[in-house]
């Protein structure tokens, strides 16, 4: 395809047109691009600088290597390099402030429990001082396996029983800062009587219950009716009774999270200040305290808008650090109290671009209306022919109109089916008629001013269902469960104009298995710009900033299971590796999760078989080649393979 070049970037106009509609130098991070040739890039960061890595390459790759679509692509580069985002740009605030403690951050294992992002994490984060906050007892048992260095903290949420406390405890006795948070004033007396037992002083933290509250999906995790934190009262009674047993000191951390996904800073700020309020309170009471845990929060911005709508954020990593320095210094510093270390646990900010869902499409259905034969037959029935007239008086100031008169046409000619009046030819005749119309007005609605709602309703429904090789329900739950927008793009192909509008429906054929919401061009729409599929290859689409929360929560509907993951790392030579493949779950493996034991459902398919034979059904030659299709299918992938 002829393009003109940028002036002065030797870079095709189209690839500029491409990034502006798919968005992705906003929501990219800066991690990903568009080549000239028309290829999604990662710009991967090494100790070496940047290389630009394109997604193509890596699906070539992992198909030679023996992994088919859809495949989970972990970017393993860009962990580290979160890691240390975060703690730069926490350090250049407290040094921009004049702070008068450290940062130390903590990776909430919940957002991404895989073991090799927690390992990754682990090694990023040893350099950092960054550690882990474990919110169960599963959890707690990753962080102390892969935690090396004990400058990194530990921060133990979640109600814990004895044996959560009796492993936080052993932490401590090893030389972990292991911090045991209060979510409910009856984990104190548990907490209290096993560090008498191991004879530790445990470190312990208070969970506020903030009356400030945030915008965005997570309200409720902070305000009257949050379900976690100290009321007023129990905080008080927690610090008696520490006093009584001679144990204030140990009380040193104030603990809140606002919810995740924070989409405004102005949120951010107030929570700080009413913590701060405690903390000075608390301070003066006698409590040691020195470490303020702000939670988690710090967002994504999926949409690349840049506001305060829940799918963006409408600060910079810089600004959030910033304000949080300052804002916990200007609340502090009037009363002379010190400087407490600043401990956050954001997840989702530091683990949603690593990973990436690749996936190929199976095929299209369209509503387009196929070519009017030349010549009609003579004898047409009234609602074809009134169809037809009102085909040939399209206008575009009369589209409402003309679209009422078509669906009323349609309507009869329906009818005139049903009751025998109207054969199944002349009802096609009549339906092709009809969806020509449809789609010529749909071309035309663009062009008005004020679209009537029913008219853009009626270009939606013609759009395009882009069958996608993956699940929704296993591989992206909270497009599903909190109509979370994710920017999804063709891999390949960005040197030319995208024609169809589309949505992507998934293998479950389930009317909730779909990606209908999209940013394109800056703007929420229902349908994403895709190329026409052509015949003989393949078109590749990634969903991006799927790295927090998305693995996990994943489920089983149609019995989907785990897509293959690929981890891979640029190094510093600038050189792809393929660090590890983990293969998917087979049909076996998601049958055994339901109870099935895939080696019985093998046998008594054998007898089935056995038994044809038996009766003269089919040879043994027959028998043989049905068992090995039966018993490749329980080997095989749970997603669509290409033979
Ligand atoms: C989930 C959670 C987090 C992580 O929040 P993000 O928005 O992913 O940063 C942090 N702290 C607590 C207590 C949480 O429950």
């Amino acid at each position: 395809m002829e393009v003109n070049a940028i002036p002065g970037t030797g870079r095709p106009a189209s690839i500029a047109v491409a990034e502006d509609l798919y968005g992705i130098g906003r929501w990219g991070c800066g991690y990903f691009g568009i080549s000239p040739n028309g290829n999604v890039v990662v710009h991967a960061p090494t100790a070496a600088g940047h290389t630009s890595i394109e997604l193509m390459q890596i699906v070539d790759g992992l198909r030679a290597r023996g992994l088919d679509m859809p495949v989970l692509l972990r970017l393993g580069n860009l962990v580290d390099d979160r890691i240390h985002q975060l703690n730069q740009a926490f350090q250049k605030a407290i040094e921009e402030v004049g702070y008068r403690s450290p940062y130390r951050g903590v990776f909430p294992i919940k957002v991404n429990q895989q073991r090799h992002v927690i390992a990754e994490m682990a090694r990023a984060g040893a350099a950092n001082g960054h550690g882990f906050e474990a919110g169960s007892k599963a959890e707690l048992l990753i962080a102390l396996s892969e935690l090396s260095s004990r400058e990194s903290l530990i921060v133990c949420n979640g109600y814990k029983d004895a044996e959560f406390i009796d492993l936080g405890l052993q932490a401590i006795r090893i030389g972990f800062k292991c911090f045991f948070v209060l979510e409910t004033p009856q984990e104190l007396p548990a907490i209290l009587e096993r560090a008498r037992h191991w004879g530790v002083r445990p470190l312990i933290g208070v969970r506020l219950k903030l009356s400030t509250q945030v915008d965005g999906h997570w309200s409720n995790d902070s305000g009257d009716r949050s379900l976690f934190g100290l009321t007023t009262r129990q905080l008080i009674d927690i610090v008696d009774r520490l006093r009584e047993e001679d144990m204030l000191d140990c009380l040193q951390l104030l603990h809140f999270h606002l919810g995740s996904q924070i989409p405004n800073i102005r949120n951010v700020r107030e929570g700080i200040r009413e913590a701060c309020r405690y903390y000075l309170d608390l301070h003066e009471d006698g409590a040691p305290l020195g470490y303020l845990n702000i939670g988690g929060g710090l967002a994504v911005d999926y949409d690349g808008s840049g506001s305060n709508q829940t799918n963006s954020r409408n600060y910079t990593l810089d600004e959030y650090c910033i304000d949080v320095v300052e804002a916990i210094a200007d609340c502090l510093d009037p009363h002379g109290a010190p400087h407490p270390v600043i401990i956050s646990e954001s997840g989702r900010w530091t683990v949603a671009p690593m990973s990436v869902l690749l996936f190929n499409v199976l095929s299209v259905s369209t509503f387009d209306a196929e070519p009017l034969p030349d010549t009609l037959p003579k004898d047409l029935s009234e609602p074809v022919k009134c169809l037809l007239d009102t085909l040939q008086h399209l206008r575009i100031r009369r589209l409402q109109e003309n679209y009422n008169d078509a669906i009323y046409y349609r309507d009869q000619l329906r009818q005139g089916f049903r009751v025998g009046r109207i054969n199944l030819r002349e009802r096609a005749l009549g339906e092709n008629i009809c969806l020509t119309i449809l789609n010529r007005i749909a071309a035309l609605v663009p062009q008005l001013d004020r679209p009537p709602p029913e008219l853009e309703a009626m270009r939606h429904q013609l759009s395009d269902i882009y069958l996608g090789n993956f699940s929704v329900f296993q591989s992206l739950p909270d497009a599903w469960a909190i109509q979370q927008v994710f920017p999804v793009m063709p891999l390949h192909r960005l040197d030319e104009v995208p024609t169809r509008d589309a949505i992507i429906a998934d293998l479950t054929c389930d009317c909730d298995g779909k990606l209908d919401r999209f940013v394109i061009g800056g703007e929420h729409v229902a349908t994403l710009k895709l190329h026409e599929v052509q015949e003989g290859q393949e078109y590749y689409l990634g969903v991006f900033l799927v790295g927090a929360y998305q693995e996990t929560l994943g489920d089983l509907h149609n019995l989907f299971g785990d897509t293959h993951v690929a981890n891979v790392h640029v190094n510093e030579q600038g050189q792809l590796e393929f660090v590890q493949e983990i293969h998917g779950d087979s049909i076996a493996d998601v049958l055994s999760y339901v109870e099935y034991q895939p080696d019985e459902l093998y046998q008594r398919f054998r007898q089935l078989a056995e038994q044809a034979v038996r009766e003269g059904r089919i040879s043994v030659n027959q028998r043989q080649e049905m068992l090995s299709l039966y018993s490749d299918g329980l080997r095989g992938y749970t997603y669509f393979e290409n033979g």
